[in-house]
């Protein structure tokens, strides 16, 4: 395996204060540069990946440090990355002003190498922890896929983002059938194998950057589906019932089939402000009603 080192980007019109800073760090990170921030602007939109820290002079020729800090704060790609000021500026107005742009720390130059070097990793550790929580928060831990919070948060997300542009958003709800007979049965730990099953097959058959599985609650799962239209989602819809027999995961209590089944409901809608997200979610979960109601172990759209 190739050590993967995290990446910092240092920006500074002086290219004797870009090598100075590449020479202490560069045994840790990966470092890039850019000599003025339009330059910065441009490596950040064209490459693949963000940076993981910035280091950030303020007086520059063109956009200053300030301003640049202030632009990368508002944009919602790049408001994550940790800001570091290095500058010769050492008022302390000039480091409120920073503090106030968005700035995670304000280092003064000539600067100490070990003090650099720490407040780098410690501003590091702390977006590592960030995104580790974030994570989390947006898991279920028995499934591993998305909980219900982060289900909530993308469907607004997509909603408006479908509402914009005048595409078709799509919602899949699926219940497991007569899980509560597989639980009398079979115990509840087996019960909670099993749902980690259906979640990873759902989560499998979503297969879209955009699309989303959630665990909705106790055996129910859905499925954000964002520009995909009613003949789409019905598709998907019956990929997740197929596969999900596929599996052969033994129901002997089912009495629609000798394995583990699901009901789907499925709506479609054009996001609009006629409509709502609420009432996405209660159209395709009477679609699922109206599955469990013919028989189980089928798909249903909502009409
Ligand atoms: P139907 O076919 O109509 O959906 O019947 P059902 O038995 O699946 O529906 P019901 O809503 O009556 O029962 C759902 C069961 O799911 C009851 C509950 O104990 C079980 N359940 C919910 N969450 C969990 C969980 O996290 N783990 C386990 N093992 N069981 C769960
Ligand atoms: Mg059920
Ligand atoms: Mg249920």
């Amino acid at each position: 395996m190739t050590e993967h080192k995290l990446t910092l980007l240092v920006i500074d019109d002086e290219a004797s204060n870009i090598k100075v800073l590449r020479e202490v760090l560069k045994s840790d990170y990966k470092v890039y540069a850019a000599t003025s921030a339009e330059k910065a602007l441009q490596l950040i939109s064209s490459s693949e990946k963000l940076p993981d820290l910035i280091l950030l002079d303020i007086i520059m020729p063109g956009i200053d440090g300030y301003e640049l800090c202030k632009k990368l704060k508002a944009d919602q790609q790049t408001k994550s990355i940790p800001i570091i000021f290095i500058t010769s500026k050492t008022t302390e107005q000039d480091e409120i002003k920073g503090f106030e742009a968005g700035a995670v720390d304000y280092v003064t130059k000539p600067f100490s190498t070990p003090i650099v070097k720490a407040r780098v990793k410690t501003h590091l550790e702390l977006k590592a922890m960030r995104e580790h929580f974030e994570k989390l928060s947006m898991r279920d831990s028995l499934t591993g896929i998305s909980n219900r919070m982060h289900f909530d948060h993308k469907l607004i997300q997509e909603w408006k983002r479908m509402q914009r542009d005048n595409l078709p958003l799509s919602l899949i709800m699926c219940d497991v059938d007569f899980f509560k007979k597989y639980n009398d049965h079979y115990g509840h730990q087996a019960g909670d194998r099993c749902l980690q099953r259906v979640a990873s097959i759902i989560d499998i058959n979503s297969k879209r950057p955009a699309d989303l599985a959630a665990r909705y609650g106790g055996e129910e799962f859905a499925v954000i589906l964002p520009d995909t239209n009613a003949v789409g989602a019905l598709e998907v819809a019956e990929k997740i019932r197929s596969e999900v027999q596929r599996y052969e995961i033994p129901h002997a209590e089912s009495t629609v089939s000798p394995f583990v089944s699901l009901s789907l409901g499925v709506s479609t809608v054009i996001p609009s402000q006629e409509v709502t997200p609420e009432e996405l979610i209660a159209s395709a979960d009477a679609a699922l009603y109206k599955a469990k109601e013919n028989g189980r172990n089928r798909v249903e759209i909502a009409i």
